[in-house]
């Protein structure tokens, strides 16, 4: 079943609406560098890229994707290529798209986030709505990166070979990383893999080496006392917009491994939401306060 709100018809809507059980995803991102290797939309790219895959294993509805996200910094200080609204915009918009979603016949709505930096906003927005009569659920889901980590551990418990995709260097190199801990964190390798299956011609890894991924600790004597700045001195720490180590090991295969990863556990986590009577029942009985 075509499960993108964008390319069924009218007509098919409502089989659509039957099969999703009342959720609607909306994948979240940012236009924001990501390092030299990966592309300005990374976040908004991977997390629709996610959620069509997770929507072909548990059915649900996938809204257009919110491609804007928060960004801290400010104008003309931030890289090329950024794009950033105001939270207020941001939330505004956010909500209106949820009462066109519910009107719609969607009740369950759930906001897949690619983006760390729209962590404050949408725990905020979700906050907001809280007060208000509505008659549909919002909620917020943070995406999951798995490469190289969460795929190593697999493979040290599973075995050699219990990841379909992966060929043998792959395994090894999957094990290095873990072992050697490598960062992750922006533009990192938990990133480069989803984007490596989805966009390959996106990925620069030839980039690697021109600027670096690690902390700069400007941040440091800030966080050590307890004072807490804006995303907690990350623009400080990272101003090459790369935290992580190099990781030109990665390959498509991984990419491919990473992506049904992610796609998987946000297929389970929709099945809980599709579930769930309790949420619903529950703004139920807020409504009737309201009154
Ligand atoms: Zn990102």
């Amino acid at each position: 079943m075509e499960t993108r709100w964008l390319h069924v018809t009218s007509e098919n809507f409502a089989s659509l609406r039957e099969a999703s059980r009342g959720v609607c995803v909306i994948p979240v991102g940012a236009v924001e560098k990501h390092g030299l290797h990966l592309p300005l939309g990374t976040d908004a790219l991977i997390s629709e890229g996610v959620v069509y895959e997770a929507s072909k294993l548990e059915e649900f509805c996938v809204f257009p994707t919110f491609v804007f996200g928060d960004m801290y910094g400010k104008f003309p200080s931030m890289p090329d290529g950024t794009v950033t609204l105001s939270v207020e915009l941001e939330m505004r918009l956010l909500e209106e798209l949820c009462e066109q979603i519910s009107k719609n016949g969607f009740k369950k709505i759930l906001i897949f986030n690619g983006h760390g930096g729209n962590g404050p906003w949408l725990a905020t927005f979700l906050r907001r709505l809280g007060n208000r009569k509505r008659d549909y659920v919002a909620a917020t889901y943070f995406t999951w990166e798995c490469a190289p980590h969460e795929l190593a551990k697999y493979l040290l418990e599973n075995g050699p070979g219990s990841i379909p995709e992966l060929t043998p260097e792959d395994e090894k190199y999957l094990l290095e990383c873990h072992e050697k801990k490598m960062l992750v964190g922006h533009a990192c390798m938990g990133e480069s893999a989803p984007m490596l299956a989805l966009f390959p011609e996106d990925v620069h890894f030839e980039r690697f080496g021109i600027e670096d991924g690690h902390s700069t600790h400007a941040a440091d004597h800030l966080n050590k006392a307890g004072i807490k700045t804006m995303d907690g001195g990350w623009e400080l720490d990272y101003p090459n917009f790369y935290c992580a180590d190099d990781h030109p090991g990665c390959t498509v295969s991984i990419g491919r491994a990473a992506l049904r990863f992610q796609a998987e556990r946000f297929a389970a986590a929709v099945k809980v939401l599709k579930d769930d009577d309790f949420l619903l029942a529950e703004n139920e009985r807020r409504n009737a306060g309201w009154q």
